[in-house]
């Protein structure tokens, strides 16, 4: 009898069994969409020629590893702030935004999740339907109770948006509202500015906590176009947290640079709560790594090598609607009857592509294309080689 007799054996994480399963097919043309990773067109994951400046500037003059300050690196938190909320705007002027560094965007939505665990321990969470595989775990075991906001219309292939106001308007006061701010994760489908404003007049009106997850600032239509959302609730006079997500915008997934911001009512108010979320992070791993943060505060910081960041995100952002629409046309080419146009209304990383999950088995089982269950695709691994086979093996499946 040990003490771990009794551990049950734990599921394996959907999207990480998938990649498992995809190292071990020996099909020759096999074709990875399921787990949300950008490649280049040549199948290659990028290494960022700005982030190979910052980082040969940094090897140049090596500098020594001492803990850094708990909440990070004081450029990079400047740095994130001014990328959220805008260099000038009155909520980074007057100081009222709490900014930490953070591991991942994963780790800004844990820390603002144990903070608010300790504000606000009864309130229930609401994800969209479906959301992101790890918010409800993620905020489940910060120990809330996690619901759903309707989201998804399968068959409008959109946003059910009066069922969305609606979960919304049914909500408690002090619910916390997990909102995709861009580039929504799994579906594609983002909500229009003017749909926008209604969720901000919903969410102060029922005094909801905003939560707005931001993994995919820049993938959209733009960095500023996929940041407005902010300035929204800014302008509603409200309260919220932001997590930041650098991974797929700076190519850099494994340094795990990430953040999260409170914004408060006043600068007094944003040192109370920093203070806390310091606290947060102290008791879990005490303070963050240095590299990833120090490389995206030397990129952002740098006017040349910021500028060199937004034309190479920009070129991530045109080559996957590039594919979006190849995508198209190639499962028309292939013979595919239905109209398979919604694809290119969709933004993002990922296509909802609508194929049912004994479709999804068999692209991965005959051809070795694969997805997840739920129809997801990663159109952002899709290059100008491996499009027509996927087309021609949707086509044979749908
Ligand atoms: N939020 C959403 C919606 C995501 O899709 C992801 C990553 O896929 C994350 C957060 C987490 O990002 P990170 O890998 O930086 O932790």
């Amino acid at each position: 009898m040990s003490l771990f007799s009794a551990v049950e054996m734990a599921p394996r994480d959907p999207i990480l069994g998938l990649n498992e399963q995809f190292a071990a097919d020996t099909n020759p043309n096999k074709v990875n969409l399921g787990v949300g990773v950008y490649f280049d067109d040549g199948g290659k994951l990028p290494l960022l020629q700005c982030v190979q400046a910052a980082e040969k500037t940094m090897m140049d003059k090596p500098s020594a590893r001492g803990y850094l300050p708990i909440d990070g690196i004081a450029a990079y938190d400047a740095a994130v702030k001014s990328l959220v909320f805008g260099n000038e705007s009155e909520p980074v002027k007057s100081g009222r935004v709490a900014t930490v560094q953070a591991i991942g965007g994963t780790g800004g939505l844990k820390i603002g999740a144990d903070f608010l665990k300790r504000l606000n321990p009864d309130a229930t969470v609401l994800i969209s339907d479906p959301s992101w595989e790890n918010h409800r775990a993620l905020f489940t075991n910060a120990g809330f109770k996690v619901d759903t906001y309707a989201y998804y219309d399968a068959e409008k292939r959109g946003v059910n948006f009066d069922g969305m106001l609606a979960s919304l308007n049914a909500a408690a006061p002090g619910t916390i509202a997990v909102l995709h701010a861009c580039c929504h994760n799994p579906t594609g489908y983002d909500i229009s500015a003017a749909q926008w404003d209604q969720v901000v007049a919903v969410v102060k009106t029922r005094g909801l906590t905003p939560f707005l997850d931001m993994a995919y600032q820049g993938f959209g239509h733009g960095i500023a176009e996929d940041g407005a959302v902010i300035a929204k609730f800014v302008a509603a006079g409200l309260t919220f947290f932001v997590s930041t997500s650098f991974s797929k915008s700076f190519s850099l997934y494994g340094e795990r640079v990430g953040a999260l911001s409170v914004l408060c009512q006043n600068a007094e108010e944003a040192s109370r709560v920093l203070s806390q979320l310091k606290i947060v992070i102290r008791t879990n791993y005490s303070n963050p790594p240095i590299h990833g943060g120090a490389v995206v505060a030397a990129v952002l910081n740098n006017p040349e090598l910021r500028a060199l960041w937004e034309k190479e995100l920009g070129e991530m952002r045109v080559r996957i609607k590039a594919m979006r629409q190849k995508l198209v046309d190639g499962l028309k080419a292939a013979g595919v009857k239905q109209d398979m146009g919604f694809i290119t209304s969709q933004i993002g990383m990922f296509s909802y592509s609508g194929l049912t999950k004994d479709q999804m088995v068999r692209l991965r089982s005959e051809f070795g294309v694969y997805g997840t269950d739920t129809g997801r695709m990663c159109v952002a691994a899709l290059n100008s080689k491996n499009i027509d086979y996927v087309c021609q093996a949707i086509a044979k499946v749908v």
